[in-house]
């Protein structure tokens, strides 16, 4: 979108399909606004980052409807996208137009919408964080057949909030380093770097021997936090004794990973599917951001495996 030009973005909320007409705010004026009018049909607002919320003073708004031309218009949203003094949540219902601001998490939140997604669109193609969000309203439905006539004839790029969220899992910054501390164990000396992960919260550990560096492919174990398993030798699933196996085998051999994944598991006593889409890219991240590029799963981990292939990290 570095042209003026708006970006169909479909999002799933709930059981419902929605489409939207999605620009950056700073590319209103009175050609472009007409233009999303007539061909989304439905109504619009603003959506914007909680930073630039605080910045511009915007606050949500309750429509309030006043009368004022649509160069007017224009002219307002873009005063907010270029964060014009005096452009504050008056200036926004003096336009016209709601505001909606965004969860903090963008599309990596708990419960992305379509506010959340339009601001990490318009962010993406590096244009600021208030995005000019129109609902797009079709005689039949949002179907999947009217949308596939508007974008063609209108010749639209379309976006799903699916392809969002994997982009910002493919580019983003997915944990922080921390420093790294010696820690003597039971079974060795290990090297053991924390890393924030922003998203959760949660501090992950990635755990080697010391000569890890110089095996070219290192034998790495990724272990999911279990507590009851971990914390009190339950029996009742093998992580603990899986857990106990690889950092035997890393801190004998001096060579090798455990990256130990923390969060709070839905459900204590049980575990979900192995690895997620998202744990999957962030063992990967964690992995390269210690130049770790080429490695062999612990005991040969099928399932682990399938998650971690095609992440860039061969195993
Ligand atoms: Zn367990």
């Amino acid at each position: 979108m570095g042209a003026a030009s708006p970006v169909v973005l479909e999002v799933i909320e709930g059981a419902g399909h929605a489409a939207f007409l999605v620009c950056w705010a700073g590319h209103a004026n009175a050609e472009l606004l007409g233009h999303t009018a007539r061909v989304a049909g439905g109504p619009s607002f603003l959506a914007v980052s909680p930073a630039t919320a605080q910045a511009t003073r915007v606050l949500p708004a309750n429509h309030t409807p006043v009368a004022c031309t649509i160069a007017e218009r224009a002219e307002i949203i873009v005063g907010l996208a270029a964060d014009r003094p005096g452009f504050d949540a008056d200036t926004a219902r003096r336009a016209g137009i709601p505001v909606v601001v965004a969860g903090a998490q963008g599309a990596l939140g708990a419960a992305p919408g379509i506010a959340e997604f339009a601001v990490d669109l318009v962010q993406a193609a590096g244009l600021g964080q208030l995005a000019l969000v129109t609902e797009i309203v079709l005689d039949d439905g949002p179907g999947p057949h009217g949308l596939d006539d508007l974008t063609r004839q209108r010749a639209l790029v379309r976006v799903t909030g699916q392809e969002i969220i994997a982009e910002r899992l493919r580019t983003g910054a997915l944990a922080l380093r921390g420093p790294e501390v010696v820690l003597p164990t039971d079974h060795g000396v290990l090297l053991a770097t924390g890393y924030r992960d922003p998203h959760s919260g949660s501090e992950h550990l990635v755990l080697r021997g010391p000569a890890t560096e110089r095996a070219g492919r290192p034998v790495v174990h990724v272990h999911r936090e279990c507590p009851t398993g971990d914390l009190f030798g339950s029996l009742n699933c093998s992580c603990r004794s899986e857990l106990d196996a690889a950092l035997a085998d890393i801190a004998g051999s001096g060579s090798g990973i455990v990256v130990y994944l923390r969060g709070r598991p839905a459900r204590p006593l049980h575990h979900g599917p192995r690895l997620d889409d998202r744990q999957a890219h962030l063992v990967a991240f964690m992995l390269q951001d210690l130049s770790v590029h080429r490695i062999q799963l612990h005991r040969d981990d099928t399932r682990q495996r399938a998650a971690l292939c095609g992440r860039g990290i061969p195993c």
